[in-house]
């Protein structure tokens, strides 16, 4: 395939596809007369100031229920979400208390925003991400106080490649899949807002691409969704055939009707990531063998208060009775603590969240939180008649494994354990003389391993799987569980690269979890190759200096996945 040059812009690839057609900018400035009328606020009196303020925090919030009351899933969650948070009492007091100290109206809106926006950036990881959101009620705040039309995306007059600072997650949920080609924005992480819903919408999408607010409306791009570029007039004829090739090989795909297996007819098994009842009810009609991953920990991230046992068991069964029949569903217990806050659950006051007390590490202070969520998961269990396996997210010793399969088996289920620490990487031998199965989460075994946040935009080339020290880990895992004889599987975000994925395969890896919607380019490619190449590929991918090299090592063996 030609590669058009050069490549203008790069960012994080969230939703694979390929589309060419004019840009359409996103832009949130007032006019200047709302801009005159809300300077003219700054002489009203503190309790004058304080009434609009809350007229203008209701109507806000009004509006985004209104646009969660037409919308669906993720998006209608990320509406109420916003909804609440316009109406903060936290956000409310930081205004009042600077309207009290003398500060104009509007720049006290802007001051407490501030505020909030410097705090959840400091906690980082998806409390980090709720940034946008605070700015975009800022945004709406400031026009409903200026008597003006809430900020929004255009709507595009013919079909556009939306160009964004960072989408808005009401504008987000708002997009016409018919008139919006692509998504491209220059700030936001592959767990934005903004990315969740593009997934559920299905358009492709870049974030991350610093610089595109540059560019200008109504020129030309095409964009790739699938390894995050974006480049500028390109030949129209070469860029339209591009896209429709993509189409054609994305319709194609739909064929692919399982079980996972190499061309030569070796197993790898091809499961989902889950979040709740809805998306597990979506994926059990996909072509997967079940579960590879249920994050339990998101089914309560708005909770302030701990679920019962009986109402975890129904949320739990709501998951595993969509998987009978022969099919099994490996549920995480709770990963709370860094970038998932969850408020019964997760520690205040850490230095540094990520290393800290998250995942199973709770249970060492809270036991009682484990014994319940796991009480929960074994009645969910016996209710459905489902092959349940439970797995415990940041294990970092073998003493962690023992104690936690040690509770789990007690419940007759089967227990295992992540990898997403280098040090269980290289114990995995051990871990797996006390467990039944291993996961790999390669997410957090990549940052981990190279020191680096993945949720930072800037980081991109260090939290790439590809790395070669990611991979190394991955292989000793790998070959861990070929010597034991016991499944290791990966579900972190490599499972879903089709390349990466047959290399996985090659290293020994048993089973691929990942979002359903990846599902199909994963089987087909690895149908199209033997387990002799993916073991080629396994072993020119361990021999790469860097990533590109290692993808193109693997692309070498292979031949293009495209
Ligand atoms: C991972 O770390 O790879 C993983 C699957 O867990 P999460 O993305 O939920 O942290
Ligand atoms: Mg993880």
């Amino acid at each position: 395939m030609v590669t058009p040059e050069p490549v203008e812009f790069r960012g994080t690839p969230v939703v694979p596809g390929l589309a060419h057609g004019p840009v359409l900018k996103v832009r949130d400035e007032l006019d200047p007369e709302a801009v005159g009328r809300l300077e003219a606020l700054a002489g009203l009196d503190p309790a004058d100031a304080l009434t609009a303020y809350d007229a203008a925090a209701a109507a806000v919030s009004q509006g985004y229920a209104d646009r969660a009351a037409t919308a669906a899933g993720a998006a209608a969650e990320v509406l109420t979400a916003s909804a609440g948070l316009a109406r903060d009492p936290g956000l409310r007091s930081a205004m009042e208390s600077r309207i009290n100290s003398g500060k104009p109206l509007p720049e006290a809106v802007s001051g407490a925003v501030a505020h909030f926006v410097t705090l959840f950036t400091q906690m980082g990881g998806l409390m980090a991400e709720r940034a946008t959101d605070l700015r975009d009620i800022e945004r709406r705040l400031l026009a409903r106080l200026a008597d003006a039309p809430e900020p929004g995306v255009p709507t595009p007059a013919v079909p556009s490649v939306l160009v964004a600072d960072d989408l808005a997650p009401a504008d987000a949920a708002g997009l016409d899949a018919a008139l919006v080609l692509a998504l491209v924005t220059a700030r936001g992480g592959a767990t934005s807002h903004t990315a969740i819903i593009a997934r559920q919408l299905g358009i492709p999408c870049v974030v991350g691409a610093v610089g595109v607010l540059d560019l200008t409306d109504g020129a030309r791009v095409l964009v790739d969704g699938a390894v995050g570029a974006l480049w500028v007039e390109p030949d129209p004829a070469e860029a339209d055939r591009r896209v429709a090739a993509d189409l054609e090989a994305r319709a194609a795909l739909a064929g692919w009707l399982g079980p996972g297996r190499t061309a030569d007819g070796a197993p790898v098994k091809l499961l989902a990531n889950v979040a709740d009842a809805d998306s597990a009810g979506a994926a059990a009609t996909d072509p997967v063998e079940g579960v590879g991953l249920f994050r339990t920990e998101l089914c309560f991230l708005g909770r302030a208060d701990e679920p019962s046992v009986e109402e975890q068991t129904d949320v739990y069964a709501g998951v595993l009775g969509a998987f009978g029949q022969g099919r099994h569903v490996v549920v995480r217990t709770l990963d709370a603590g860094s970038d998932k806050p969850i408020a019964f659950a997760t520690k205040t006051g850490e230095e540094n969240p990520a290393l800290g007390v998250r995942g199973l590490r709770l249970a060492h202070d809270n036991p009682g939180l484990l014994e319940r969520q796991l009480d929960a998961i074994a009645a969910a269990a016996a209710r459905t008649g489902t092959d349940t396996w439970v797995m415990a997210p940041m294990v970092a010793t073998i003493a962690e494994a023992e104690v936690f399969a040690t509770q789990v088996r007690a419940r007759g289920l089967k227990a295992g354990v992540m990898i997403e620490v280098p040090s269980a990487a290289l114990l995995a031998h051990q871990l797996l003389e006390v467990v039944d199965f291993c996961s790999i989460g390669t997410n957090d075994l990549t940052q981990y391993t190279m020191a680096a946040d993945r949720m930072a935009a800037d980081l991109v080339h260090l939290t790439d799987p590809w790395q070669p020290a990611v991979l190394q880990l991955v292989a000793i895992a790998a070959e861990a569980g070929r010597r034991s004889g016991k499944p290791v599987g990966v579900c972190g975000e490599a499972a879903a690269d089709p390349l990466l994925a047959c290399a996985l395969a090659g290293m020994g890896i048993t089973s691929l979890s990942m979002a359903a919607a990846a599902v199909r380019a994963v089987g087909s490619q690895l149908g199209a190759v033997t387990m002799a190449a993916c073991e080629e590929a396994a072993e020119a991918a361990l021999g790469a200096r860097d990533p590109a090299a290692a993808r193109a090592a693997v692309r070498g063996v292979l031949g293009p996945a495209d």
